[in-house]
This record gives C-alpha cells, sequence and structure tokens, in this order.
C-alpha cells in the first residue's frame, strides 16, 4: 500500500504552510532555539537574528491581533470581487502577518481609517477552492473580534 503512504489523508488542505487545520485552525511559526527569535517562514533552515542553523521549532500563534495598516483594494484579479480590505495585523507574540480583513465595510473603513488602526481582530479559516482530488483549500482573513 505504498500509494497510501504517499498519499496524503483526503480533506481539507491549508493553503499556505503557515496555516495549520489541526487541532483547531491556527497560524504556526518557528521559534529559534538559540535565541528566541520568532520567524512565520516554516520553511527557514537558519535564524536569521542569531544565524544558528537547525535549532528552529515550530510554534503556535494567537488567533488574535491588532490592526496595523490596512488598504481598501479596488482593482484586482478577474474573478476576484472588490472592494475588499487588506492589512497587515500585528500578533501578540510579535510577528505580522498580512491578510484580508472579512466581515468589514471597506467604504466605511475608507471614510473612517482610524476606526481600523488598532482594531482588534481575529482569525477565520474558509474554504476558497477545491484541489485537484476534490480537497477542499483553505484559507485565512481576520475578521473584528467578537470580544
Ligand atoms: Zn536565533
Amino acid at each position: 500500500m505504498a500509494d497510501e503512504q504517499a498519499q496524503a489523508e483526503p480533506g481539507p488542505r491549508p493553503i499556505l504552510p503557515i496555516l495549520k487545520l489541526q487541532p483547531k485552525p491556527h497560524l504556526e511559526g518557528v521559534k529559534c532555539g538559540s535565541c528566541g527569535a520568532l520567524f512565520l517562514d516554516v520553511k527557514r533552515v537558519a535564524c536569521s537574528k542569531c544565524g544558528t542553523p537547525g535549532k528552529l521549532t515550530p510554534v503556535p500563534l494567537s488567533d488574535k491581533g491588532k490592526v496595523w495598516v490596512f488598504s481598501v483594494v479596488h482593482q484586482s484579479f478577474p474573478g476576484i470581487k472588490t472592494p475588499y480590505v487588506t492589512a497587515i495585523v500585528d500578533l501578540p507574540e510579535g510577528i505580522s502577518v498580512k491578510s484580508n480583513l472579512v466581515d468589514v465595510d471597506p467604504e466605511e473603513l475608507q471614510k473612517n481609517p482610524q476606526k481600523a488602526f488598532g482594531m482588534p481582530v481575529e482569525l477565520v479559516v474558509n474554504p476558497v477552492a477545491k484541489d485537484r482530488q476534490g480537497n477542499e483549500v483553505m484559507a485565512f482573513q481576520f475578521r473584528p473580534s467578537k470580544n
């Protein structure tokens, strides 16, 4: 049954390696075991702060953050609905993530940008497509935090 071992289990797939779906959807970074620096890029082989190779271990990141900056996008690729809001979200771990904001009114944010800066947001994960095997492809966005 080599085929079964080579093929991953059927089921949802994260759109990016930093998105983990189990045990519940979260973003994953790596932490340097030498200096403690955190990075969002899970494929990194050495710490870019202290240069130590091979000491980076995965760490789960908070699903809550704050909007640092945002931009309302009015033109995009064909098939992408506009306007939408793209943002850089600061996580409490000191890492910034670029993502889209959902459950917000782009026009309202453009009129009152001060409402968006520092706004508490939380991670949401939704299916956006299916891969060739029919597995759902999951993407992440942030929405205004409920608490
Ligand atoms: Zn380091």
